[in-house]
């Protein structure tokens, strides 16, 4: 069914859906567009696929565009990717020149006369350098750039000819925040409740979803939901099961479906499937599924997020949504998201043990669970629903535009 702003009411309250037509009135008819680098697979795609057609339904035509890359352009911005969040890398000039030139390409049949630009992440930021700017352009991160080291640090330092030309950069995190003389907007992410993979399924789709991608029920399965890239840990996820499983007997769905602009994915999978293949009961699945995923996080004894470095981890608020307890490592946005011991576990990302021992307690006191799931699913409804998210949108272009900015030399 289309998102409609109107659908959350029953969900949010009159309160923030009166607030949110209130505030989009005078920016009906205006012409915005998202662009990013992939319509499908992680975060960002997730959002927009809500966050565009509500934002057309509150009146506001809103387009959003993807980059076409090459396979060399993505493992560029796949490498740019891993530097921003700790990696080094070999800044070259070659590098930089694909970057670039892939960007000028789109721009040379990408008009963009609209009212507000809105570019997501690395892989499209210097498209502003091809236009002659007319409008605001916002630059929204949504990675976790606090800790950086001397190749990262190069490369921000790259970037910033980029950035600095944007009226406004938007970050997850206050942490994010970089000491740069740009507007910095701090705006979390948010899930969609009403979304295929959020919505209350019935218990005969569950187990329909279930046996069809082979998740048989008769122990308990913990299950991690997250692209295959090393930032998400799956060496570790799967090392922590072996030692949950020496407690617990039960089951590790690790489910992690590809994404166009990451083509690190496969190879990591391979090596999963060889390393830890022979385990019955270990299940890996690739499949894109909305409704399997929403199962997976609905019927776990507990879900998994244990990343090394996270930009906010989206898929934490979508099993606590589900009242479904997370153990999760203390990096990023995950802290936003976990009270410790009070809607799951904060853990330390390197401690193997750590992580097992958490799991194995909230497997071993379904009460605790329920009260953690319950507990999960308000601090949830409360600050990381789309409403919430559109709103602080609206917010932000509608100051944006009261001013009208031209200019797009650096600051
Ligand atoms: N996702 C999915 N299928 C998968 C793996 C991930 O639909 O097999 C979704 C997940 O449910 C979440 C998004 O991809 O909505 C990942 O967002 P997150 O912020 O957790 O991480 P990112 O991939 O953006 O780093």
């Amino acid at each position: 069914m289309k998102p409609t702003v109107e659908r959350y009411r029953p969900i949010v309250g009159d309160e923030i859906v009166d607030e949110i037509y209130e505030i989009a009135h005078p920016l009906r008819n205006k012409h915005i567009v998202h662009l990013n680098s992939t319509y499908q697979g992680g975060g960002v795609a997730e959002i927009l696929q809500t966050l565009v057609a509500l934002m057309n339904d509150v009146g506001i035509r809103t387009g959003w565009r993807i980059l076409h890359g090459t396979p060399d352009f993505f493992e560029i911005t796949k490498k740019f990717h891993n530097a921003l969040q700790g990696n080094d890398i070999n800044l070259t000039d070659k590098k930089k020149k694909i970057y670039e030139e892939t960007n000028e390409r789109f721009s040379s049949f990408t008009h963009l006369d609209h009212d507000l630009v809105f570019v997501h992440d690395p892989q499209p930021l210097p498209l502003i350098k091809f236009y002659a700017k007319k409008q605001p352009w916002v630059w929204r991160l949504h990675i976790d750039i606090s800790k950086l080291n001397n190749g990262g640090l190069d490369l921000l330092n790259y970037l910033k000819s980029f950035i600095l030309r944007y009226d406004a950069m938007i970050v997850s995190m206050e942490k994010y925040k970089k000491d740069m003389p740009i507007r910095q907007e701090v705006i979390p992410p948010s899930i969609d409740p009403l979304s295929s993979k959020n919505e209350k399924l019935s218990s005969q789709t569950i187990d329909r979803y279930l046996n069809k991608f082979g998740v048989d029920r008769d122990k308990p399965f913990i299950t991690q939901v997250s692209r295959f890239d090393k930032f998400k840990d799956p060496e570790g996820v799967l090392r922590c099961y072996q030692k949950v499983k020496e407690k617990v007997d039960c089951r590790l769905v690790m489910i992690g479906n590809m994404a166009s602009d990451d083509p690190e994915g496969e190879s990591i999978y391979r090596r999963m499937i060889t390393q830890y293949g022979d385990d019955p009961d270990v299940i890996f699945i690739t499949a894109t599924n909305n409704v399997l995923v929403n199962a997976l996080q609905t019927e776990a004894a507990c879900v998994i997020q244990k990343s090394l470095k996270e930009g906010f981890a989206l898929t934490v608020s979508e099993a606590l949504w589900k009242k479904t307890p997370v153990v999760a490592s203390n990096v990023g946005g995950i802290p936003a998201q976990i009270i410790d011991g009070v809607n799951g576990y904060l853990v330390n990302p390197k401690d193997i043990n750590m992580c097992a021992d958490r799991i194995v307690k909230i497997m071993q006191n379904e009460k605790m669970a329920a009260e953690m799931g319950e507990k999960g699913h308000e601090i949830v409804k409360k600050n990381f629903l789309i409403t919430r998210h559109l709103k602080d949108y609206l917010l932000l272009f509608g100051q944006l535009l009261q001013t009208k900015q031209c200019d797009n030399t650096p600051q």
